[in-house]
């Protein structure tokens, strides 16, 4: 395996003093989860110098919660958006090249029950294909009641008439969005997770920085930048109406919300329910929506749901009709139907949807998923919506704008589309799938790095050993033992109970690495909100 030189260290001291030392900026960014983290990476590539603040960890919001697939949408092609399923379809390619280790080809089956399924959906995936042109995957076929049980043998056979297997990507959503923040470290960017921007500042009314809070000791930091964007997810418009009522001579008009939250809700189950490397797609369940079955780290994601909220909890739990729904619709396609008993974890994602112009709520199903950026007077840039896969082109737009509204002075041209994230280059070792459990693998090019550090023959479960968590708290930016078990290792989200086992083990580590209160107790009240199933 070759060595690579020792990777950047994300000692947090030594950023919490880079931040102290009030620079000025290029671009200041909030939010790291997948929009934030993006443009963070756009922009320091271009030269740009860049800070972006994150209130919780990386990926803690939205960006670790997603179904974990890279994809064009099928859903969105059925309600005929092809320009958004072109544009997915082709950033799908950039990041399975970008980040081969985090991101992967894996084909569907659709499996029919009623004979005019198959021409019908197989037609409609067909398109799919050729929407995607060279950025394909494998081509679309339409197969046989055995042939559907010979790829997926635990698809439930009553009633089958036959199916469709095509082809999209999936992903590990968290462990993209760490190597986006590390990528951009690399290129002089300063990322600080737990620092939460509390403030904007202003100069003769045009934006010029923003105050942050480093949520570890309460001190705040001015951070001065000519360009600042807004990339806090579902909660953009609290930033918004900052900036709103700051440029609103007497703050009477606030500024009106552009984010709709709708809750998406998965369940994990263990590899028996989908025993193949493949996953498994529901066009049309009963409430119309898209059901998939996503074989991922060594289980089953079962998902997702599309619930429309008022509100924007950091820890929203799922009700207990859209855990019937996803248990019951499942139990339809699958051999064997899921109970309460064999699921393993349950998470919740909101989704960024944005509002049109006079949309007073309602369903979110038909909403946009495309992404929107707003430059508001004073200059703040926000951007909300669109979807992981698109990221990179959302960013690129961001950026553009910023340049057109003479926001930032820079190159023009992005040169994402062809820069492997860290860990991209070849480790020597074969490839891994991602339906298998996460290992070493998850490291890409790094892991000689993993298997120098100490501990990395102590196995504290399958898929994590010491040296990891050294690994996380040395150079992936983790404190807690949430980050490690949460989103460096995905173990929360694939056995909560499991993960809340090794918490005290991977907190004495992190305290060791880091000297810093780990929060333990913190955790294994997650984690019981992990295991929460409503009656
Ligand atoms: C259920 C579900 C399934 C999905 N599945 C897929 C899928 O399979 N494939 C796909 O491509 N997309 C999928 N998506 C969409 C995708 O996950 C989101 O579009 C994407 O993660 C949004 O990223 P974001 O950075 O905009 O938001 P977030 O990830 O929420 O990031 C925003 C960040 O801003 C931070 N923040 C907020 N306020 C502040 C502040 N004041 N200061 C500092 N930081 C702040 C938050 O802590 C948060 O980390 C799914 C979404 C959901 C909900």
């Amino acid at each position: 395996m070759p060595t690579l030189p020792t990777p950047l260290l994300t000692d947090r001291n030594e950023l919490i003093a880079r931040l102290a030392a009030n620079r000025h900026y290029d671009i200041a960014i909030v939010g790291g989860g997948a929009t934030g983290l993006g443009v963070a990476l756009d922009a320091a590539a271009r030269g740009l110098s860049v800070v972006l603040v994150e209130s919780h960890d990386f990926a803690k919001g939205t960006s670790s919660r997603s179904t974990k697939l890279v994809h064009g949408g099928v859903r969105y092609l059925a309600q005929g958006n092809i320009g958004l399923v072109r544009e997915a379809l082709h950033e799908r390619t950039t990041l399975l090249r970008n980040a081969p280790h985090l991101a992967q080809p894996l084909s569907f089956i659709m499996p029919s029950y009623r004979w005019w399924e198959t021409p019908f959906y197989g037609m409609g995936l067909k398109m799919y294909d050729a929407l995607a042109g060279k950025a394909g995957l494998g081509k679309t076929e339409f197969l046989t009641r055995d042939e559907t049980l010979a790829l997926l043998p635990t698809a439930q056979p009553n009633g089958l008439k036959g199916g469709v297997r095509y082809w999209d990507g999936q992903f590990n959503d968290a462990r993209l969005a760490l190597a986006l923040a590390r990528t951009a470290a690399t290129h002089g960017a300063l990322l600080v997770n737990y620092c939460r921007a509390v403030d904007l500042v202003y100069d003769a009314g045009r934006i010029a920085g923003l105050v942050c809070e480093d949520t570890q000791t309460s001190r705040q930091y001015r951070i001065s930048a000519r360009c600042v964007v807004n990339a806090a997810g579902v909660w953009v418009d609290e930033l918004r109406q900052k900036d709103g009522l700051a440029n609103d001579d007497g703050g009477e008009r606030p500024t009106k919300p552009i984010v709709a939250p709708s809750q998406g809700v998965h369940i994990v189950v263990d590899r028996e329910f989908l025993a193949a490397d493949v996953g498994l797609m529901v066009p049309k369940t009963a409430d119309g929506r898209v059901l998939f079955a996503v074989p991922w780290l060594g289980k089953v994601i079962l998902g997702t749901t599309d619930t429309p909220r008022n509100d924007l909890p950091r820890e929203p739990v799922p009700l207990k009709e859209e855990l019937d729904f996803i248990l019951n619709e499942s139990g339809r396609y699958l051999r064997r139907a899921p109970t309460r008993s064999d699921v393993r974890s349950v998470w919740v994602g909101l989704r960024p949807l944005v509002k049109p112009s006079g949309d007073e709520g309602g369903s979110t199903k038909g909403l946009s998923r495309e992404h929107t950026v707003l430059v508001s007077r004073s200059g703040l840039v926000t951007v909300t919506g669109g979807k992981w896969t698109t990221y990179r082109a959302m960013a690129e737009d961001v950026l553009t704008t910023c340049l057109e509204k003479s926001l930032l002075d820079g190159p023009k041209a992005s040169v994402t589309a062809h820069l492997p994230l860290i860990g991209a280059g070849s480790s020597g070792l074969p490839a891994h799938s991602i339906c298998q459990p996460q290992g070493l693998h998850s490291y890409g090019d790094e892991q000689s790095v993993v298997l120098n550090l100490p501990g990395a023959s102590t196995t504290l479960a399958d898929s994590l050993t010491e040296a990891m968590v050294r690994f996380a708290a040395r150079f992936e930016y983790a404190i807690h033992v949430e980050d490690v078990l949460a989103r460096r290792s995905r173990m929360l989200f694939l056995d909560a109970r499991l993960a809340s086992s090794l918490a005290a083990r991977v907190g004495e580590i992190l305290r060791q690495e880091t000297g810093l209160d780990p929060q333990f107790e913190a955790f294994q009240e997650l984690a019981q909100h992990y295991l929460y199933l409503p009656e």
